[in-house]
């Protein structure tokens, strides 16, 4: 039988409530056995061993974290010791995990992230499925060479394109412009295309290299976002700074002056969008050429801090950056 490892990270698939119906709850203090003896018919899906990595809420979830973890996917296949691996995680930050990962580890083999909604001790809990569902989607041949796949409420994204959408519909996820990559209903699998763009041991990212990751900044720009906020950013230590721009990744006047300074002066600044959907282009409203600025392309504003935090810590300047951005 095929072997599925569960990295378990914490999250509210391993949360606990006070009552079934109670709002508020602990993130994260089951354990991995606790989770796979949670799910009635795991064990004839797959083989399973289970490892805790940690036990947080996602929000606090780490760049420390993310290179422990790759590090560790990436041991797992390197010696052979599992076909795919599971990882449970929180759903707040689980697109920055997953695509962390999608960049950075080098296996084939499925890497699926899977979370919940709901507590595992509420009434209609959704994760023991999602879980039912993502050692389904681990254990199966065709989703090599697919990426990181998220896994929840019987849909499957890739980790680049997915987002949350809710802060509590079961249904919180999306990936918007590019659609889903398939779904998955009581372990049974369907693939609607693959991941479009280059990811896993087609990139150039590895941790193997990687002690730490350089400190990259969000702004959220708005009307009359105050410009000096840039320059704090940059010296309290950023080597980076995303801009969650408005509309099609613009700031104001002001703002756009400050960060060609910042910029002239070697800090990398990406133009995002706070708007969830569609793209950031080049030289649509502000001259990026002029600026010397990097246009996100299709990734919201917390991927491209994971991106441009792996760009930085390989030396790239702002045209391989770019690039990086068109490729990634
Ligand atoms: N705050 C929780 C977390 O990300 C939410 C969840 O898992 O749904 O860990």
């Amino acid at each position: 039988m095929t072997r599925v490892h569960i990295l378990a990270t914490g999250g509210t698939i391993a949360g606990t409530a006070p009552s079934q119906v109670a709002q508020g709850y602990r993130s994260g203090g089951l354990s991995v056995d606790a989770l796979m003896a949670g799910v009635p018919g795991l064990g004839d899906v797959a083989t399973l061993t289970g490892e805790q990595v940690s036990q947080v809420g996602s929000q606090d979830m780490n760049d420390a974290l993310w290179l422990r973890l790759a590090a560790r996917v990436d041991a797992v296949f390197a010696a052979d010791e599992a076909d795919g691996i599971v990882i449970t995680h929180g759903t707040d930050t689980a697109e920055e995990t997953g695509y962390f990962l999608h960049l950075v580890t080098g296996s084939e083999r499925p890497v699926v992230l899977t979370g919940s909604m709901r507590p595992a001790t509420a009434l209609s809990a959704d994760g023991p499925l999602n879980l039912f569902n993502a050692v389904s989607v681990a254990a199966d041949r065709h989703a090599r060479g697919r990426g990181v796949i998220v896994a929840i409420n019987d849909d499957l994204h890739s980790a680049r394109d997915v987002t949350k959408s809710s802060t509590t519909d079961v249904q919180a996820f999306v990936s918007p412009g590019a659609g889903l990559l398939g779904t998955a209903s009581y372990g049974r699998i369907r693939y609607f295309r693959r991941p479009t763009h280059l990811h896993t041991g087609s990139t150039e990212f590895t941790v193997a290299d990687i002690v730490a990751l350089p400190r990259v900044d969000i702004m959220y720009a708005h009307a009359n976002m105050p410009a000096d906020l840039v320059r704090a950013s940059v010296s309290l230590g950023a080597q980076g700074i995303v801009i969650a721009g408005m509309g099609n990744g613009n700031v104001s006047t002001e703002v756009a002056e400050i960060l060609a300074d910042v910029a002239r002066d070697g800090v990398a600044v990406v133009r995002s969008s706070r708007v969830g959907s569609g793209d950031v282009g080049r030289n649509i409203e502000l001259d990026d050429d002029g600026l010397g600025l990097v246009a996100s392309d299709q990734l919201n504003p917390q991927k491209s801090r994971v991106l441009l935090q792996l760009c930085l810590a390989r030396g790239l300047g702002p045209a391989a950056i770019q690039q990086a951005f068109l490729r990634y």
